[in-house]
Order: structure tokens, then sequence, then C-alpha cells
């Protein structure tokens, strides 16, 4: 048995799987903001360059990969797929537990699978800067990286309080070239009123969102760039999937079942998206996402049009959401802290062709440390949540009595995140259950969006 398998280079996919096609029923508009109407692709063309508002709507089930992609790529894809034997010891299971490791990136997650077409994109098209936002900074630090690897500028707004509690981040983004401002900052009109209000302001995600679509859109050389929930950044991360199901075969395996962390939905749509369509096809396979308890959005939230940010600036999709301005509890895995979705990966859930599932942050701690013990690796906060969810369904087979084939992407590594760790240990980490109080009062405050 194979501990690791591995891909040649010339295995990295040629195209990336487009599932809007295959999509159970149709699509709902996306909303603009301001006019409550549905979007053209000229509103967008100020914010994004042509071919990735192309991207988005595209009805071609496979997309081409580009070859200057594809030589990016190849710094670290294709990504290994390991066998978790040890993992599977611990546990006693007769479940076969395998997972697709996306921390060999330069970033140390699965990021960059998307900032690099969105680089490349961006340059053939013109652009000469990107602005983006970031809160704890892997964002951040992936474009950062593909900027570079594109000679395009790169102007990152990072969260104020991320910025001064995760300097190492910074310092990432400020290697590879990138130009970090503390949001709110008094480069834009956004930032400068809440400054006005509240000079200490430790910022926020939606007020970093507000400053970088304003910075994009007040300069002609500059487009913006997001590092999930959209549907390109969703296409672009299929390649973890694509790739997996090759390595499943020369493993001589098919997974019952696949799963992944949910944040925006990028990884879980990168890994479950190409087995959605054997499932569509008529694969008898489960798909199911892993989210926080603290920040329930697909378990938890309504499937309604809301808005992409707080500040009310960003397009409004028909997604599962917590309410556009609710603040989920200060959990470790800073990626899994949003309040919507993929409109995709709500669709598939609301149709019930993928399944959700919530999890409370020690245990996905104490699976991170059951899992670093026997595999070696040490997973990021987020990607901990997979772990949590392929240990449970290993158990599961266990109780059955079942030989599964289960299946996680390991999204990324905790080596910047040892505070995480750090504060595990001293006995300081603590559950937050689900905050049912909080979201009912944002869902109330959803747009009233009427087609
Ligand atoms: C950002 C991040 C996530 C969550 O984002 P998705 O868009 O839901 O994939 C998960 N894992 C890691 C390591 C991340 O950096």
């Amino acid at each position: 048995m194979k501990t690791k398998i591995l891909l040649d280079e010339s295995r990295i996919p040629k195209q990336w799987y487009n599932i809007i096609p295959d999509m159970p029923g149709k699509l709902a508009p996306v909303i603009h903001p301001g006019t409550l109407k549905p979007v053209t692709p000229e509103d967008l063309l100020p914010i994004f360059p042509m071919p990735i508002i192309e991207q988005e709507v595209s009805p071609n089930r496979w997309i081409d990969i580009p070859d200057e992609v594809r030589n990016v790529y190849k710094l670290w894809r294709p990504s290994p797929m390991f066998r978790a034997e040890r993992l599977e010891k611990l546990l006693g299971t007769p479940a076969k537990i395998y997972y697709k490791y996306e921390g060999v990136s330069p970033a140390g997650s699965h990021k960059p699978n998307s900032a690099i077409p969105q680089a490349y994109f961006n340059k053939i098209a013109g652009t000469k800067r990107l602005a983006t936002e970031t809160g704890a900074g892997q964002w951040g630090a992936s474009l950062a990286f593909a900027c570079q690897m594109f000679g395009l500028e790169c102007t990152i707004y990072m969260v104020k309080v991320s910025f001064t509690q995760k300097p190492y981040r910074k310092s990432m983004m400020q290697l590879w070239g990138g130009d970090v401002i503390a949001s709110p900052s008094n480069r834009t009109e956004a930032g400068r009123s809440i400054l006005a209000k509240d000079p200490d302001s430790n910022g926020s995600l939606g007020i970093a969102i507000s400053e970088a679509v304003e910075d994009a859109i007040g300069r002609e050389d500059t487009c913006y760039a997001l590092g999930s929930v959209l549907n390109h950044v969703c296409l672009h991360q299929t390649v973890i999937g694509l790739e997996a199901k090759e390595q499943m075969a020369i493993a001589g395996d098919y997974p019952d079942v696949v799963i992944a962390c949910h944040g925006g939905g990028s990884n879980f749509a990168g890994m479950g998206f190409p087995f959605v369509a054997d499932k569509i096809a008529g694969k008898n396979i489960r798909i199911l996402a892993v989210e926080p308890t603290s920040c329930p959005t697909l378990t938890k939230g309504v499937y309604d049009f809301d808005y992409g940010d707080t500040a009310k600036m960003a397009l409004i999709s028909k997604m599962y959401t917590l309410g556009h301005d609710f603040m989920p509890p200060g959990i470790h895995a800073g990626g899994l802290r949003y309040h919507g979705a993929s409109p995709l990966v709500s669709q598939l859930v609301h149709e019930g062709v993928v399944e959700a599932r919530s999890v409370l942050q020690m245990a996905s701690f104490e699976a991170a440390v059951q899992f670093a013990r026997t595999e070696g690796i040490i997973p990021a906060p987020e990607s901990s949540h997979a772990i949590r969810g392929a240990i449970d369904e290993a158990l599961m087979a266990k109780e059955e009595g079942k030989e599964k084939v289960i299946l996680f992407n390991l999204s990324g590594h905790g080596h910047l995140d040892m505070a995480a760790y750090d504060a595990y240990f001293a006995g300081m980490l603590e559950d937050y259950e689900y905050p049912e109080e909080a979201i009912r009062e944002s869902l109330a405050r959803l747009p009233k969006v009427s087609l």
C-alpha cells in the first residue's frame, strides 16, 4: 500500500470543471446593491476584467487552463494525496481515509489555485494593479504571490486587528511585494468616514472590502479580486478534485464520502464539484461540507438574497446566509467566519445534492491534534473541521463495521497559527454554541429583493 499517491507535472489538469451547466435548476440572478436589479456584465467591468466576468457566468462545462497558469501551478501542483494509515490505526476503524494536501503551495493553502489565474487574466486584460482585502492574511498573501508571478502591483487592505496581531502574514505579503494597509485607512472615503467616527476602530472584513472595492472603482488601472464565494473562484479550485479523482483511481478506490471545510465555499467546491458531477450522473457518493457551530451558515442560515459584505457595497446573491451584519464569535479558524456562502454550494445544499454539518471549536482542535500526532502535518484551524468530519465518518464506519472509503481535503497547514495551538494547550480555548439570538436579529435585516 502506498502512503503518498503522486502525479507527474504533466497530469496537472488542462481544463477546470465548470459545474454551472450541470446544476440542478436555474441559477438565481446576482443583484446590484444600488439598484436592487439583476447586474449586467457592464456593471461589473469597473471591478473585474472581462475574462473573469465571462467565467463567472460561463455555460461551458470545461474551461481551458492557460499554459502560463499551468506553468506557475507546477511550482507545487499536482498536490499529493496521502493514505492516512496511522490515523486509521489510532481510530481502529475499518474505513480507509485518504486526504489531499493543499498546504504544499507557497502560501500554505489552496488559495493560490485561484489567485494565480486571477492575476493572469487581469494581466492579459491590461490591469496593472489589483486591490483586495484580507482578514487573517491567507488570501492577501496568496494574491501578493500571484501578482509577483505576473508583474502586477498588489494593494491589500488588511483588517487592522489582524494587521497588529498577525504581523507574520503581513511580512509574507510584503516579502512577495504587496502593499499592505491597515484597514480602516485614510486612503479611501469608506475608511476615512469610519476613522472620523472612531479613530481607534479595529476594522472588519466588511470595511476592508468596501475600501478595496472603492480603490478598484476609483482607478482605471486597478481591478478587485476576491478569494472565495464567487463562481470563478470555485471553478479555479476544481484542480483539487480533478487531480484527486486520478489519484483515487491509482489507489484503486473510489470515495463513499468526500469532505471539506466550508468558509466561503471555495476549497469545498474545488474538492467536491468534480465528484458532484459523478453524483448527478448517478454515482452513489456523499459530499459533505463541515463548518463551525459558531458560524453555521449552511446548517442554520436561510437560503435567500443577501449582501456579500457588511457595508452593503458588494453584490447581492441568493445563498445561505446568517445576515450580512452577523458578527461571528472570535474562533481561531478565521477563514470560516463568513456570514454567507458560495451561491453554487448553497443551491446544491438546498437541492439536497450535498450535505452540511457543523462542529464545535474544541472538537476540531482535538481532531487536529490526533491528526498531527499520527500523520505529522500540523493542520490549519480551518482544515481541522474537515479532519473532524473525516474522523466522525470513520468512527461511524467502525460502529457499523463497514469498510467505507473516506476522502477529505486538507486545505492548508497551521504554521502561522501556532498561537491557536498555544491557546488550546493552555486550556484557553472555549466552545461557542450556536449564536441563535444574534443570527435571528441579523436575519431581520436582509435586503428586500423582488424580481
Ligand atoms: C481561507 C481558508 C479556508 C476557507 O475558505 P474557503 O473559501 O471556504 O475554502 C479554509 N482553509 C484554509 C487553510 C484557508 O486558508
